[in-house]
């Protein structure tokens, strides 16, 4: 067992070796650009990523001419959000979103607040979920999108997507979704969900990092944005610039790989993530957090009665890489904006570790853990008992 034990995998996976060797030929003898329509070496190019499209369409149950290359989740959210604001902007400048969504949906809600647009942050019940009647009501006339992530990044609290899809669907609204932690855990069926645009990433899924993709429905209703990214009119112009083909073949492979492979691995996944999560809930001092059914199945969240800033915790995470907070932000000591809007205080918002797990965890760096976590808290809690010992004399 190789030290420390990751369980970090909502904040990146490892590729696959069959990804990475999928991947390889493309960094040398086949470096086609794939818009050079003139020659062989384009041509391969092209058809490798005319897989790839194709790979990820049917892992979403979307046309292939629906999918466009970005650089990641966050360009496609940014992609998502700014085009169709953009482009609707003659017929309203109502967003609607959640205060639980991951940074790169709020931040970009923030930007174009600045730009005239007007944002409704929903509020989340303790449980993570949205409630569907608060979304009902704070939709208005000139409302043109509602962006609601699949499952959430920190918690795994998974969103009742089809009922937000009905509603939208219903005021002929756009309905946007963030689904980067969702793909690969939970079947996400772009025509079953209802669902307009949703952003995706390859490296959440055991692909390489720096290649997403965002979904752009072409058929009832027909989505149109504007672009962001000018230039050479690549996408069919939506996302300008030469594709990332070593990347984009590797975004292929793990799509495809997910949807052989899925089930079988994310049985095994969730079997040791209940293990982990149940001993962990039995040592007391601990509290779960989201909803403890509508959720992903690789992921725990849990609150300790003393935190992170606690020594002997921060001990703990030399041996295990997790994340305290979201993986993205937690280079800023801030509570969790999630937990947070689930209603957790600071203290316990600020004390709570989100253990995720992927395909390569063991049986064996579950039991380690499980123990070392076992052996932290008793060793918190009889400093707490000399602590205590120490005030009352
Ligand atoms: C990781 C993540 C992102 C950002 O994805 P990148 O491809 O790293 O830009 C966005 N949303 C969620 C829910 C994520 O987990």
């Amino acid at each position: 067992m190789n030290l420390p034990v990751y369980m970090d995998y909502h904040a990146t996976t490892p590729c696959d070796p069959r990804v990475l060797e999928a991947m390889l030929p493309y960094f040398s003898q086949q470096f086609g650009n794939a818009a050079s329509q003139g020659h062989a070496f384009g041509w391969h190019a092209a058809e490798a990523v005319k897989i790839a499209r194709e790979e990820i369409a049917s892992l979403l149950n979307a046309d292939p001419s629906e999918i466009i290359f970005t650089s990641g989740a966050t360009e496609s959210i940014n992609l998502a959000i700014k085009g169709v604001f953009e482009l609707m902007a003659g017929k309203g400048k109502h967003i609607i979103t959640v205060a639980t969504e991951h940074r790169a949906v709020l931040d970009t809600c923030g930007h174009l607040e600045k730009l005239g647009a007007e944002v409704s942050y929903l509020p989340v019940q303790p449980d993570g979920l949205i409630d569907p009647e608060v979304l009902r009501s704070a939709i208005r006339n000139d409302t043109i999108l509602i962006v609601i992530m699949y499952a959430n990044n920190e918690t795994g609290v998974i969103q009742p997507i089809r009922t937000i899809s009905k509603l939208a669907r219903q005021q002929g609204i756009f309905f946007f979704t963030d689904a980067t932690q969702a793909l690969g855990k939970i079947p996400v069926n772009v025509m079953e969900d209802g669902i307009d645009l949703l952003a995706c990433s390859a490296h959440k899924i055991y692909g390489p990092k720096g290649v997403g993709a965002l979904y752009i429905r072409r058929r009832n209703p027909r989505v149109r944005l504007t672009a962001q990214m000018d230039g050479g009119g690549q996408e069919r112009g939506f996302r300008s610039g030469t594709l990332n083909v070593p990347g984009i073949v590797g975004f292929g492979r793990a799509a495809s790989l997910c949807q052989n492979e899925m089930e079988q691995d994310v049985k095994s996944i969730s079997r040791l993530r209940d293990k982990l999560e149940k001993a962990i809930l039995n040592l007391g001092g601990t509290q779960l957090n989201g909803h403890h059914l509508n959720r992903l199945p690789t992921v725990t969240n849990i609150s300790f009665a003393q935190g992170v800033g606690n020594q002997l915790l921060k001990n703990l995470l030399k041996v295990v890489a997790v994340s305290s907070g979201s993986a993205c932000s937690s280079a800023s000591p801030e509570p969790s904006h999630v937990l947070k809007a689930m209603g957790l205080d600071d203290k316990a918002a600020y004390h709570a570790i989100r253990f995720s797990l992927g395909k390569y965890n063991t049986e064996e760096e579950v039991e380690f853990v499980i123990q070392r976590v076992r052996l932290t808290l008793e060793e918190m809690n009889s400093e707490m008992v000399h602590i205590q010992d120490g005030l009352k004399t």
